[in-house]
């Protein structure tokens, strides 16, 4: 749209505009675009977000902050433990099927609260309230993935993964293979306010993740 003249077009172009975002912020050059009255006027009748961020609820992992961005750019899905059940995943399709986004960034982070309580419920070190089960019913399966359940982090890298596989063969599946969007894993660390890629879904990330990652390895 007029409106939105920048607005990335591809997978790649998002995934670079998103790493691009990071980058300011990490660094301190933050631009804040796109969070002024101008803008807010420019949306009034639409909105094209160039990417669905589906992230851990972690109130230090908020996602036009860490990527710098304003309105109208991330249609933004987040649960503890960037966990999946169907308004979840029906909130992601809409970001892609309905409002057209070229990609999906799934976030999740060290130091975990979510993975955390997982793990306590799972060894007894701790009694969930049983509104929690949901959650730890969905990261428990990663645990049992990953090589040491007690290396957390290791642990997240893992679920990030899992769901990333697992959001491919959703009723994304179609748009992923013929190119319409792509999906992403992305960890973000606390202390560095940096986000690596770990994972990726859809042929038309491989320019971008090609490439070193703001100096990360790609994987651990
Ligand atoms: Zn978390």
């Amino acid at each position: 749209m007029s409106q939105v003249p920048s607005r990335p077009e591809t997978p790649a172009a998002a995934l670079a505009e998103l790493l691009a975002g990071n980058a300011r912020f990490v660094t301190g050059a933050r631009l804040h675009p796109h969070q002024d009255a101008e803008r807010r006027a420019a949306l009034v009748h639409g909105q094209r977000p160039f990417a669905v961020i589906f992230g851990c609820s972690d109130s230090r992992l908020a996602a036009e902050i860490i990527f710098d961005r304003g309105l109208g750019d991330l249609f933004v899905v987040r649960t503890a433990g960037q966990v999946v059940g169907p308004e979840v995943l029906a909130s992601i399709e809409y970001g892609i099927h309905v409002l057209g986004a070229p990609l999906l960034a799934v976030l999740g982070h060290d130091s975990c609260g979510a993975v955390r309580a997982t793990y306590d419920a799972i060894t007894g070190a701790a009694v969930p309230t049983p509104g929690l089960q949901p959650i730890i019913d969905r990261v428990a399966p990663s645990l049992a993935a990953a090589p040491s359940a007690a290396d957390l982090d290791a642990v997240s890298v893992v679920h990030i993964r899992r769901t990333v596989d697992a959001l491919a063969r959703s009723g994304l599946a179609e748009a992923v293979r013929s190119g319409a969007c792509a999906i992403v894993g992305l960890t973000y660390r606390l202390a560095e306010g940096r986000v690596r890629v770990i994972a990726t879904a859809g042929a038309g990330l491989a320019g971008v993740v090609g490439a070193p990652v703001l100096g990360w390895p790609r994987d651990r």
